[in-house]
């Protein structure tokens, strides 16, 4: 083990040491072993994030042409950080906490006989409880907290290490309300909710580094849920809110699997979250207010951000974003594109071109920038995989960012009993997405008939404040794509 804090900083230039807003509580430092050689690592953080501090950017190789392949989600939603770890194959590395002596290797196949001689490790738990949230973001969150308040017990899941969802990584001040903690960095709001649910100890249980994988119909709802890879969970359940968030959507180009081309929240989780540096020279595609945002976190985390570029003809964030990076001199170029990424192990370049009014490129108005991080900023789109597969009826709702389970304004799906809150309901905003949480939970509630008057009060101030934050110039598309869902809902139901 390397003792002395200095010589790691000496020898790493990836990790972050000082930010202007954040404070990393790295953990106890360990030694990892990838492909033999051995690096090191902090206790805490992800085998991706600390093989990344370690330069290691390239994760596993394609199996028919060998490409070199990156990481590019970071919340285990995508299946470019897969690696055998302990010898189990196929380990999402992102989400993957880091112990020491651990040994990483790359993915090579392997026989079928050999797969089938391993030990068989899963252990079977059963839990039984009222209301199952899956996914601890902050519309889980404050589903959770709702219910203890209205007397139901709860477990609630999350398969990434610690609970949070987007909010851990948010060290920006949130919009919104006062009662959706408007002024606050996401990073503390995360800390304030997850404070409550600790307070709720009695009556809610929480599990992370839990992954839900199915669901299956019976008398009471049953997920099937993993935990640390080894633990095979069957939790039965009253009432299931789901709360899985979102997934980053990927832009076609040549070379887009080079490592180096990250999502933004993948790119976030780095910076903010492990303080590790993606990249040092990065171009960001897409000028909404995820990439605004991110591209000023990134000169916090001391990364030279070369330019924002976005293929429609104006910025889609919100003004002030925009504003702070232009006032730095970083160029927003609209009606932008990529063409191509460049580079034979990891990410050398990009080439860039622009647009005309039919979003054709112009042939000629090529440039290459130079760049070693490439951040996809264009959107997300609802993680309702579990909800597809318990059979809710879903249909596909560009206003709220892709394929969703129809609900109505209960948030109750077409399966009785089964609710969803927040992004998976819609992309929307953490605030909204606490909103939701708390109606979602009423509304068990009701079913249930438990502490009916407090339930009520809940929902009805819930209607309420939906419809104040709803009232932003920005989110007339929601209420747009919200009514055609529950129109949808009233006629498949
Ligand atoms: C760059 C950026 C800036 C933002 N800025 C703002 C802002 O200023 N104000 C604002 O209000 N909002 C902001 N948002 C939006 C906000 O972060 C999200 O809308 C909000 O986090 C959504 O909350 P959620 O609980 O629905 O999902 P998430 O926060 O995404 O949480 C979902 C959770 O579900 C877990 N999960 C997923 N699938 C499974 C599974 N199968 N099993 C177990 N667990 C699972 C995930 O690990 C995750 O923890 C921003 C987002 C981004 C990316």
């Amino acid at each position: 083990l390397i003792d002395s804090m200095n010589d790691i900083r000496l020898k790493d230039n990836k990790r972050i040491f000082n930010h202007p807003i954040l404070k990393f509580q790295r953990g106890k430092l360990i030694n990892i072993f990838f492909e033999g050689q051995k690096l090191n690592a902090y206790e805490g953080e992800t085998v991706a994030a600390a093989l990344i501090a370690n330069g290691k950017k390239c994760l596993h190789k394609s199996l028919k042409f060998s490409r070199p392949r990156g990481f590019f989600c970071s919340i285990g939603k995508c299946s470019s950080c897969l690696m055998r770890v302990n010898s189990i194959p196929n380990v999402r590395t992102c989400i993957e906490p880091v112990k020491n002596g651990m040994k990483i290797e790359m993915e090579r196949g392997q026989k079928i006989e050999q797969l089938n001689n391993q030990e068989n490790r899963t252990e079977k738990i059963r839990i039984n409880t009222d209301v199952i949230v899956v996914g601890a973001g902050p519309a889980g969150l404050s589903a959770a907290i709702t219910a203890a308040e209205l007397n139901l017990n709860v477990l609630i899941i999350d398969e990434n290490i610690q609970m949070g969802g987007q909010l851990i990584k948010q060290s920006h001040k949130f919009f919104g309300t006062k009662d959706t903690f408007a002024g606050t960095r996401g990073t503390e709001v995360s800390n304030l909710l997850i404070d409550q649910i600790k307070k709720n100890e009695k009556q809610i249980n929480w599990l992370t580094n839990t992954s839900a994988l199915g669901y299956f119909e019976g008398k009471k709802h049953t997920i099937a849920a993993i935990q640390n890879n080894q633990r095979l969970l069957n939790l039965k359940t009253e009432k299931i809110i789901l709360a899985t968030g979102a997934q980053e959507k990927i832009l076609q180009f040549p070379n887009n699997d080079l490592p180096g081309v990250y999502g933004a929240g993948a790119v976030q989780t780095l910076m903010n979250v492990y303080g590790v540096k993606p990249g040092n020279d990065a171009i960001i595609i897409g000028a909404g207010n995820v990439g605004t945002i991110i591209g000023y976190q990134m000169i916090q985390a001391g990364i030279n951000v070369r330019m924002i570029i976005d293929a429609a003809k104006n910025i889609g964030g919100y003004l002030v974003h925009a504003s702070k990076l232009r006032r730095l001199g970083i160029p927003i170029l609209t009606s932008y594109t990529i063409k191509r990424a460049i580079g034979n192990d990891s990410v050398e370049s990009a080439v860039i071109v622009k647009l005309d009014k039919d979003w054709l490129p112009i042939e000629g108005t090529e440039k290459e920038v130079e760049v070693d991080l490439i951040c996809i900023a264009i959107g997300l789109s609802p993680s309702s995989e579990l909800a597809f597969q318990a059979g809710c009826k879903s249909s596909n709702i560009s206003e709220l960012g892709g394929q969703v389970a129809l609900h109505n304004k209960d948030l109750e799906t077409t399966r009785e009993g089964f609710f969803v809150s927040g992004d998976v309901s819609g992309i929307e905003e953490a605030s909204t997405a606490m909103v939701e949480g708390k109606l979602a939970a009423s509304n068990a509630a009701l079913q249930l008939a438990v502490s009916k008057n407090r339930a009520q009060h809940i929902k009805k101030t819930a209607f309420k404040d939906l419809q104040t934050l709803r009232q932003n110039p920005f989110s007339k598309k929601i209420v747009i794509g919200k009514s055609r869902v529950y129109d949808l809902w009233e006629k498949l139901k």
